[in-house]
């Protein structure tokens, strides 16, 4: 294509207030632009570029032998309502009335959807199993649009469904997709982590999240750098060491306006590690839950919402009002109420809490024996923790979700009666799965983690072209020739990488040169080849790989084969 003809509206400042990379870049570069809060627009570029991750999801899809469907934005409540996610999703799904005053909603995914047709269209084990997908719009009024395309009102998902006859059968399913999953991310140019991760809405079976690394990532994930354990810290576990015995005296000790932790260990001069940290919290499920964490060790809240449901910590006066004690001198013993302790907590050694008892705590708590808990894993990992399955060091890092997929079970499939008869005449509910992919958050963080102070560097696999042809003087007859008849011979090879043709951007635009490369550098297609009056006075033209900066003279005779053999070689 010729740039003179293509729209690319690049820029060389962004409003301020734009802060991801990959939002400065695809709006410098003119990928995307902005309509209104969480809601982009994709031009020509920016639209190639998703297409290309589109395609490798479809082709990976046929692979395993999904089959793609398109099913409707606009959904009638009664649906959500069978399965109560009508009810239990809040302001994230948006709502409406159709002209006969009907309860509408417009699509965040769809599980319901695909369940409701499975119930009416899936008879017989003789049908089982089904994969079907679609690449299609979704609607979520999310609370925080942020990071350009990385998270936005509305956007295009690949969103796959598994329809099994029992559970083998969904591990099956479950596991192909795992593994499209890591050929449709290697192809995509990403470096990234299979993690386990929190089911949250989805369900409460076994799920992962594919995770780019990147410091933009809202997503802080845990490795172990030994034996390949990796989780969300949603759902993160890991060993600590055990402490000494502390023999500590039971008494009451004074300890006057010291609330947190860190006061009273510094106030007694005693390691955080041998206090017990009581906090209050009221759960909308439980009412109050008194919650005990060792001091030094922090509260993974949504391990703990996994066991209590929603929750707020308590305030002052609520403290005052359940307990009679003033925050910060809330201790374990006592207080009639749900009691869930972090098992870090060690049972055979004594322990500062709280005294219930306003500028007071207590020393020589035994846990298990001057109170008791429900003992669970409630703690947040730290990078100095040791991996739970290997021991070996453990690293945390940001990462974008880009992927996900779930076992559903029969979570959908049982509320709106998708049974089936299976081979022993007896009817079933289908077993589930689902599986989801945001390509626009793929081109993101594609660029999150592959850029430079100019501008984007592609993974050729996504670019929105393979070769970009600058030629720098456009008054001159041999370099524009040249230049055109490179454009034309380089369009008609066939591209094997990518099993399409070579796609070529020639840059005939009138401008200088500077200009040029400085748009090229900023759109970052992976292979320039340069065409200046000068070098061809040599008989040679250039080829620049983005990536690398690396630049090599060719004469211009070998230059098919030269531009080509860099093209493979660059990724
Ligand atoms: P997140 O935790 O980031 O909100 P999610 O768990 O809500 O993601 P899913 O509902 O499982 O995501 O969606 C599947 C995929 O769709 C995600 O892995 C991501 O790639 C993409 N996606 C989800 N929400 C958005 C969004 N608001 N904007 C762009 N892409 C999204
Ligand atoms: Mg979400």
């Amino acid at each position: 294509m010729r740039y003179s003809q293509l729209f690319i509206p690049t820029m060389r400042e962004v409003p301020s207030g734009i802060n991801a990379i990959s939002h400065i870049l695809m709006l410098r570069a003119g990928y995307v632009r902005q309509l209104a809060a969480g809601l982009f627009i994709f031009l020509p570029l920016g639209w190639r570029v998703l297409n290309k991750i589109n395609l490798i999801l479809k082709e990976e899809m046929e692979k395993i032998g999904a089959q793609e469907i398109s099913m409707p934005i606009l959904h009638p409540a009664e649906i959500w309502q069978a399965t109560g996610r009508w009810y239990t999703i809040k302001e994230e799904m948006f709502r409406l009335k159709d002209r006969t005053g009907r309860d509408m909603c417009l699509g965040m995914t769809h599980e319901e959807i695909m369940a409701w047709i499975a119930s009416k269209e899936i008879k017989s084990y003789r049908q089982l199993p089904q994969i079907w997908y679609q690449i299609q719009t979704k609607l979520r009024d999310e609370a925080r649009p942020r990071g350009g395309v990385l998270r936005t009102r509305e956007f295009i998902m690949k969103d796959s469904y598994s329809f099994d006859a029992d559970w083998e059968g969904l591990d099956r399913s479950y596991n192909l997709h795992a593994e499209a999953y890591h050929r449709i991310f290697t192809r995509c140019g990403l470096k990234y982590y299979q993690v386990e991760s929190d089911p949250g809405i989805m369900g409460d079976l076994e799920s992962h999240e594919f995770m780019a690394p990147t410091p933009a990532g809202e997503d802080d994930i845990v490795i172990c750098e030994s034996c390949g354990y990796a989780a969300n810290i949603e759902v993160a576990k890991s060993e600590i060491s055990t402490l000494l015995p502390s023999n500590l005296e039971y008494k009451e000790i004074y300890t006057p306006n010291k609330k947190s932790v860190k006061e009273v260990s510094e106030f007694l001069g005693l390691n955080e590690k041998y206090f017990i940290k009581t906090l209050l919290v009221i759960s909308e499920k439980n009412g109050p839950v008194l919650v005990m964490l060792r001091g030094d060790q922090e509260l993974n809240e949504k391990k703990l919402a996994r066991i209590i449901g929603e929750f707020s910590f308590a305030t002052p006066e609520q403290s005052l009002e359940i307990l009679g004690v003033e925050l910060g001198f809330v201790g374990p013993i006592g207080h009639k109420i749900k009691k869930i302790a972090d098992l870090s907590i060690q049972k055979d050694i004594t322990y500062v809490s709280g005294a219930n008892k306003k500028d007071y705590h207590l020393q020589g708590i035994i846990p298990g024996v001057h109170f008791d808990a429900q003992w669970m894993d409630i703690r947040k990992v730290k990078e100095e923790d040791k991996c739970y399955k290997c021991g070996g060091s453990l690293k945390i890092e940001k990462a974008i979700e880009v992927g996900n997929i779930f076992k559903l079970g029969t979570k959908y499939t049982e509320p709106l009666h998708a049974y089936f008869l299976d081979k022993d005449g007896k009817e079933k509910p289908i077993i589930m799965g689902s599986y989801g992919i945001g390509p626009a958050r793929v081109a993101a963080a594609a660029i999150e983690q592959n850029h430079d102070s100019d501008g984007i560097i592609w993974p050729k696999s996504i670019a929105p072209f393979d070769i970009e042809i600058i030629p720098l003087n456009m008054d001159d007859e041999k370099t524009v020739n040249i230049a055109e008849e490179l454009y034309e011979k380089l369009g008609e090879i066939y591209n094997s990488f990518a099993d399409r043709h070579i796609e070529v951007l020639i840059d005939d635009r009138d401008e200088r040169p500077g200009v040029k490369f400085k748009d090229a550098d900023l759109i970052g297609i992976p292979i320039q080849v340069i065409v200046g009056k000068k070098v061809l006075n040599e008989n040679k033209i250039e080829i620049k790989k983005r990536r690398t900066k690396e630049t090599k003279k060719v004469s211009v005779n070998k230059a098919v084969v030269e531009i080509i053999n860099a093209y493979y070689e660059t990724y």
